[in-house]
Protein backbone atom coordinates (compact mmCIF):
# COMPACT_ATOMS: atom_id res chain seq x y z
CA UNK A 1 0.00 0.00 0.00
CA UNK A 2 1.22 3.54 -1.34
CA UNK A 3 0.73 6.36 0.79
CA UNK A 4 1.03 8.97 -2.01
CA UNK A 5 0.83 13.12 -0.61
CA UNK A 6 -0.50 15.77 -2.96
CA UNK A 7 0.87 19.19 -3.32
CA UNK A 8 -1.77 21.33 -4.61
CA UNK A 9 -1.26 24.66 -6.24
CA UNK A 10 -2.71 28.07 -4.43
CA UNK A 11 -3.79 29.26 -7.57
CA UNK A 12 -6.50 26.52 -7.99
CA UNK A 13 -7.17 26.02 -4.15
CA UNK A 14 -10.48 27.78 -4.18
CA UNK A 15 -11.44 26.19 -7.58
CA UNK A 16 -11.02 21.94 -7.87
CA UNK A 17 -11.62 20.34 -4.35
CA UNK A 18 -8.20 17.97 -5.70
CA UNK A 19 -11.74 15.74 -7.40
CA UNK A 20 -10.20 14.29 -10.17
CA UNK A 21 -6.41 13.72 -7.88
CA UNK A 22 -8.33 12.05 -5.51
CA UNK A 23 -10.08 9.57 -7.96
CA UNK A 24 -7.15 8.67 -9.49
CA UNK A 25 -5.04 7.89 -6.41
CA UNK A 26 -7.93 5.57 -5.35
CA UNK A 27 -8.20 3.87 -8.45
CA UNK A 28 -4.47 4.14 -8.96
CA UNK A 29 -4.71 5.70 -12.57
CA UNK A 30 -2.86 8.30 -14.69
CA UNK A 31 -0.19 9.67 -12.22
CA UNK A 32 -0.44 7.29 -9.76
CA UNK A 33 -0.88 4.11 -12.58
CA UNK A 34 1.82 1.38 -11.69
CA UNK A 35 1.22 1.55 -7.48
CA UNK A 36 -1.01 -1.62 -6.66
CA UNK A 37 -2.92 -0.03 -4.06
CA UNK A 38 -2.23 3.80 -3.11
CA UNK A 39 -4.07 5.58 0.16
CA UNK A 40 -4.04 9.37 0.79
CA UNK A 41 -1.31 10.55 2.78
CA UNK A 42 -2.59 13.89 3.10
CA UNK A 43 -2.32 17.48 1.38
CA UNK A 44 -0.75 20.49 1.47
CA UNK A 45 -0.88 23.74 -0.52
CA UNK A 46 2.26 25.75 -2.49
CA UNK A 47 2.59 29.83 -1.95
CA UNK A 48 4.04 31.54 -4.97
CA UNK A 49 7.10 31.68 -4.57
CA UNK A 50 6.84 28.43 -3.33
CA UNK A 51 9.31 28.87 -0.35
CA UNK A 52 6.97 26.89 1.63
CA UNK A 53 6.78 23.97 -0.31
CA UNK A 54 10.25 22.17 1.62
CA UNK A 55 8.97 22.73 5.21
CA UNK A 56 5.40 21.21 3.77
CA UNK A 57 7.24 18.49 2.06
CA UNK A 58 9.38 17.44 5.37
CA UNK A 59 6.15 17.75 7.40
CA UNK A 60 4.67 15.31 4.80
CA UNK A 61 7.51 13.14 5.25
CA UNK A 62 7.06 13.33 9.09
CA UNK A 63 3.77 11.87 8.30
CA UNK A 64 4.99 8.89 6.71
CA UNK A 65 4.30 9.29 3.05
CA UNK A 66 6.12 7.32 0.89
CA UNK A 67 5.37 10.22 -2.23
CA UNK A 68 4.84 13.03 -3.02
CA UNK A 69 2.75 14.15 -6.14
CA UNK A 70 2.07 17.98 -7.67
CA UNK A 71 -0.78 18.06 -9.29
CA UNK A 72 -1.22 17.94 -13.57
CA UNK A 73 -2.85 21.59 -13.27
CA UNK A 74 0.92 22.80 -12.15
CA UNK A 75 2.10 22.28 -15.67
CA UNK A 76 -0.47 21.80 -18.30
CA UNK A 77 -3.77 22.87 -19.03
CA UNK A 78 -7.61 21.84 -20.04
CA UNK A 79 -8.14 22.60 -23.94
CA UNK A 80 -10.54 21.34 -26.07
CA UNK A 81 -8.72 18.19 -26.75
CA UNK A 82 -7.76 17.68 -23.70
CA UNK A 83 -5.35 18.11 -20.78
CA UNK A 84 -2.11 19.64 -22.93
CA UNK A 85 1.58 20.92 -21.52
CA UNK A 86 2.00 23.31 -24.44
CA UNK A 87 1.21 26.48 -22.60
CA UNK A 88 2.32 25.00 -19.26
CA UNK A 89 -0.14 25.30 -15.94
CA UNK A 90 -0.02 27.33 -13.16
CA UNK A 91 3.50 27.09 -12.44
CA UNK A 92 6.03 27.91 -14.35
CA UNK A 93 8.87 27.11 -11.80
CA UNK A 94 7.43 23.60 -11.06
CA UNK A 95 10.75 21.57 -11.75
CA UNK A 96 12.41 23.61 -9.78
CA UNK A 97 10.28 23.34 -6.99
CA UNK A 98 9.75 19.55 -7.63
CA UNK A 99 13.72 19.43 -7.88
CA UNK A 100 14.38 21.49 -4.37
CA UNK A 101 11.17 19.28 -2.67
CA UNK A 102 13.25 15.61 -3.61
CA UNK A 103 16.10 16.85 -2.65
CA UNK A 104 15.25 18.30 0.88
CA UNK A 105 13.15 15.14 1.67
CA UNK A 106 14.57 12.06 -0.52
CA UNK A 107 11.21 10.99 -1.06
CA UNK A 108 10.25 10.15 -4.61
CA UNK A 109 8.39 12.83 -6.46
CA UNK A 110 5.68 12.56 -9.33
CA UNK A 111 4.92 15.26 -11.47
CA UNK A 112 1.66 14.77 -12.38
CA UNK A 113 -1.57 13.34 -10.07
CA UNK A 114 -5.13 13.20 -12.64
CA UNK A 115 -5.83 13.59 -16.41
CA UNK A 116 -2.31 13.45 -17.53
CA UNK A 117 -1.31 15.09 -21.02
CA UNK A 118 -1.63 13.49 -24.03
CA UNK A 119 1.59 11.72 -24.65
CA UNK A 120 3.37 12.71 -21.39
CA UNK A 121 4.92 9.62 -19.05
CA UNK A 122 4.60 11.00 -15.31
CA UNK A 123 8.04 12.37 -14.58
CA UNK A 124 9.35 11.37 -11.47
CA UNK A 125 12.61 12.62 -9.41
CA UNK A 126 13.58 9.70 -7.15
S1 LIG B 1 -4.84 18.23 -11.26
FE1 LIG B 1 -6.98 18.44 -11.84
S2 LIG B 1 -8.14 17.50 -10.17
FE2 LIG B 1 -6.09 17.90 -9.43
S3 LIG B 1 -6.17 19.91 -8.44
FE3 LIG B 1 -5.51 20.24 -10.56
S4 LIG B 1 -7.40 20.62 -11.72
FE4 LIG B 1 -7.99 19.70 -9.77
S1 LIG C 1 5.26 28.42 -6.72
FE1 LIG C 1 4.18 27.41 -8.40
S2 LIG C 1 3.02 25.71 -7.45
FE2 LIG C 1 3.65 27.14 -5.83
S3 LIG C 1 1.88 28.49 -5.58
FE3 LIG C 1 3.31 29.51 -7.00
S4 LIG C 1 2.62 28.89 -9.04
FE4 LIG C 1 1.65 27.50 -7.58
Amino acid sequence: MIKAAIIRCEKNETRCPLTNCFKCLVETKEGFAGYDECMPAGVFTCRCPGDNAVDLAKIIKSKGADVIHFCTCTFATKTDQGWSQEKGGFCKSIDTLIAKVHEATGLPCVKGSAHLPKDYTAKVWE
